[in-house]
């Protein structure tokens, strides 16, 4: 059984070591943080207490399981919003010592990152891949070389992909459907009317001139950084005319924030290849990784291979499971509780933690 409680989900879901999901429990929050811009701690603190024993019922039963059906208890350990963090890691313990039951506690990113091999069994050929990690908090690109051996290779110098989204979409004044978020509301923004119409066209941050949004990627000479915040600074300032059409600015944002992420995994699949390193594929996942346009737009790029080496493929989770769920943590979980690698019930939660450390062993370089 893992536990999850991050952000804005609480999540719990029971998988054993063959990668069956017995069930899958997600109770979302956006409704009661809508009014807020973004999550509120404490509320989201006060709605994961009072939905996680809810949670864990509806897991157990939906699973047609008792508590003696558990063999371990995995939560997420970090990184996160610590007092979201502590409601699933007190109730892991708390259910952990009450059942006399093994704790671990996971890395939300490894999560993301490793859960293709739960859900795409047959297309992942094992490491090492890279990963575009692509959600609310993160937007990044890591080697994976084993369970818990990553090297960053890419990460944002101020806020991540699915912030954006979220900022962007609510400075357009899209509205969510019930039970989706506003990453999911803008994709679908950009899908109604007129496909054809003229491109937005916005000033870009720094420019005195106007040029296309799609065309503008932050930071042109530092290849591995990711940045989303001009992005949204330049939505902000296409809208003070309220004459503007709306539909071509949201375009032309998801164009640009998608063109960046495919300069940099351009780039990151080459370094990869000029050193030697062979890649089996590449996994996106994180919320973001749901938007189907990103998929398309993935698999139409033409990326360019190193001294004839094909490119990898793509591997993508399904949509429900790219965004926030305990069923990763579980799989991330997997390889220790299989070897017997527990944690002390004494572990608390890391709000920071930084993915190139979970492994025993780091390596710093590439190869
Ligand atoms: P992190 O994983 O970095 O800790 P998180 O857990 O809060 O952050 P996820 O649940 O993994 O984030 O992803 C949520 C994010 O994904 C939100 O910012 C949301 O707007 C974005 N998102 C979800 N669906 C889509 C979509 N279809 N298009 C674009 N963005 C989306
Ligand atoms: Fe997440």
């Amino acid at each position: 059984m893992a536990l999850e409680s991050s952000a804005d989900d609480t999540c719990v879901a029971i998988v054993d070591h063959k990668k069956h999901i017995f069930s899958n429990v997600v109770i979302k929050q956006h409704a009661i943080h809508r009014q807020y811009g973004g999550i509120h701690p404490s509320v989201a603190i006060r709605a994961h207490q009072e939905n996680m024993p809810h949670a864990i019922r509806k897991a157990l039963c939906e699973a047609n399981m008792k508590m003696p059906n558990i063999d371990g208890i995995a939560f997420t350990r970090g990184p996160g919003m610590g007092g979201c963090l502590s409601v699933s890691m007190n109730a892991a313990k708390a259910l952990a010592a009450a059942h006399e039951k093994p704790i671990i506690g996971v890395h939300h990113m490894q999560g993301h990152a490793l859960t293709p091999q739960l859900t795409n069994g047959d297309e992942m050929d094992g490491y090492p891949f890279l990963t575009l990690l692509i959600s609310g908090g993160h937007t990044m690109i890591a080697l994976v070389r084993s369970a818990t051996v990553f090297k960053i290779m890419a990460s944002t110098v101020d806020i991540a992909i699915g912030n954006a989204f979220d900022k962007a979409a609510r400075l357009l004044g899209v509205v969510p459907d019930p039970g989706k978020g506003y990453g999911h509301a803008l994709e679908a923004f950009c899908r109604t009317g007129d496909e054809a119409g003229e491109p937005a066209h916005l000033p870009t941050a720094g420019r005195p001139t106007f040029a296309p949004l799609s065309y503008s990627i932050p930071n042109p000479h530092q290849p591995s950084q990711f940045s989303y915040a001009g992005l949204t600074s330049a939505v902000q300032r296409a809208l003070r005319d309220d004459t503007v059409d709306k539909q071509g600015i949201a375009r032309a944002f998801q164009n640009a924030a998608f063109a960046q992420l495919i300069h940099k995994l351009n780039n990151a699949i080459q370094e990869c290849q000029r050193d030697g390193v062979s890649i089996q594929a590449v996994v996106v996942s994180g919320g973001v990784a749901s938007n189907l346009t990103l998929r398309q737009r993935l698999r139409e790029t033409a990326f360019v291979g190193v001294n004839g080496k094909p490119p990898p493929r793509f591997i993508f989770p399904p949509p429900e499971l790219c965004t926030d769920n305990a069923a990763m943590i579980a799989w991330a979980s997997m390889h220790r509780f299989l070897q017997h690698d527990f944690d002390d019930y004494s572990i608390q939660p890391l709000a920071t933690w930084d993915l190139e450390s979970i492994g025993a062993q780091n390596e710093g370089a590439l190869s």
